[in-house]
C-alpha cells in the first residue's frame, strides 16, 4: 500500500479550495475531469471512466446525492492511484470510495468546529444536524454518520 488514504484526502481537499462546501467542480477539473450529468435509469448512481476523464452522475438524483456520488467516484480514482489495491471483494473498494468521500466532503476537524459552534445553542439535535448538513452540502444521514 502507498500513501495512507486519510493524506489523500487532504490533498485532494486542498485542491478543491480547502473549504467546505467543497468545491467539487473545481477539484474535477484540476484533475482533469469533466462532470457529466446524466439522464440514465433509475438504478443508475455514477461511474467514473479514468480513459474518458469523466465522472458521469445521474441528473435525477438529489443534488446532495449527486456530490457524494462524484466525490465517491473520485474516491475510487485517488485510491488507484495512490496503489491500493483491491483483489477480490469489490465491496470492498465501495466501502473505500465511501470513506473518502464522507472524509473529502466533511473533514473532520470541520465537522468538530461546526458542531461545537452549533452546540453552543439550544436548537435540537436534528436541527443541528440539518444546519450541519447544509454548511456542508451533504445529506442529513451522511452528516449523522460522520458524527458517529
Ligand atoms: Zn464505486
Amino acid at each position: 500500500m502507498g500513501v495512507k488514504p486519510e493524506l489523500i484526502t487532504k490533498n485532494y481537499y486542498r485542491l478543491a479550495g480547502g473549504r467546505v462546501p467543497v468545491n467539487l467542480e473545481r477539484l474535477c477539473r484540476r484533475l482533469g475531469f469533466a462532470i457529466v450529468e446524466w439522464p440514465g435509469p433509475p438504478d443508475f448512481t455514477s461511474l467514473l471512466s479514468v480513459p474518458h476523464r469523466i465522472v458521469v452522475v445521474n441528473r435525477n438524483m438529489r443534488y446532495v446525492r449527486r456530490r457524494f456520488s462524484v466525490a465517491h467516484e473520485l474516491g475510487h480514482y485517488a485510491l488507484g492511484q495512490a496503489g491500493v489495491q483491491f483483489f477480490g471483494e469489490c465491496g470492498r473498494a465501495e466501502r473505500a470510495a465511501n470513506r473518502f468521500a464522507a472524509r473529502l466532503l466533511m473533514p473532520k476537524s470541520v465537522v468538530v468546529s461546526f458542531w461545537s459552534d452549533l452546540s453552543r445553542g439550544r436548537e435540537p439535535f436534528n436541527w443541528r444536524v440539518r444546519l450541519l448538513a447544509h454548511r456542508l452540502g451533504v445529506s442529513r444521514a451522511a452528516a449523522r454518520v460522520r458524527l458517529g
